[in-house]
């Protein structure tokens, strides 16, 4: 499988994330939040503008799901999804304004909180994974892809299986170091404060997956 490399402003900004010494982490859980909710957002567009098309409430959530077994995370909607193109270019891409161009490390690490406020997006998820898949549908085609990257060295793109449009982004937890205990985002009473804290202006309903013991 062909491996593709990151737009070199994005590769600065994985970097960037991968070896944060940003303290804050736990706001990559708002990124994928929102990027899911926006997902549905499109969808709930799209269904005005098309009378044939109906937008049933119930079809639409975000579902969160820690798993201690397998230290992975995993944040799905039922939203928009993306095609293959999409994926290439919205992940492989800083897609916004390009904050990031013009500015030194230095400068990207002194005014981290500042663009933490403004979302630091996608690639935040890096800050607390060292590998990440998203299986994804778009709803305008059939087939499904999946995107995987372990960090700055690039990305790949495969079909996957996935039915029903949406995504589902799985994060590989990084291992615990003195200074962070990433196992703390497999605890759902942390997944739910940190969801209570940052994520309370969702209009979707957020649910837990919460493992029978
Ligand atoms: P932003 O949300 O500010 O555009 P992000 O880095 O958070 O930037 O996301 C980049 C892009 O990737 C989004 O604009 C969107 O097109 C796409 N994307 C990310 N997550 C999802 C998702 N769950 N469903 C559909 N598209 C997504
Ligand atoms: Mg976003």
């Amino acid at each position: 499988m062909e491996k593709k490399e990151f737009k070199s402003e994005s590769k600065r900004l994985m970097d960037l994330m991968i070896n944060s010494i940003y303290t804050n982490k736990e706001i990559f859980l708002r990124e994928l939040i929102s990027n899911a909710s926006d997902a549905i957002d499109k969808v709930y567009y799209k269904t005005l503008t098309d009378k044939d098309k109906e937008f049933n409430k119930e079809d639409y959530y975000i579902r969160i799901h820690p798993d201690k077994d397998n230290r992975t995370l995993t944040i799905e909607d039922t939203g928009i999804g993306m095609t293959e193109l999409e994926l290439d270019d919205n992940l492989g891409t800083i897609a916004k304004s390009g904050s990031c161009d013009f500015k030194s490390e230095q400068e990207m690490e002194e005014d981290f909180d500042i663009i933490g406020q403004f979302g630091v997006g996608f690639y935040s998820a890096f800050m607390v994974a060292d590998k990440v898949i998203v299986e994804t549908k778009s709803i305008d085609e059939e087939q499904s892809y999946i995107w995987t990257s372990e960090g700055a060295d690039g990305y790949t793109i495969e079909p996957g299986t996935r039915k029903t449009h949406g995504s589902k982004i799985t994060l590989f937890l990084k291992e615990n170091s003195e200074d962070n205990n990433y196992d703390d985002y497999l605890e759902p009473y942390r997944i739910q404060h940190l969801v209570e804290h940052y994520s309370n202006f969702i209009s979707y309903p957020i649910k837990m997956v919460t493992e029978k013991s």
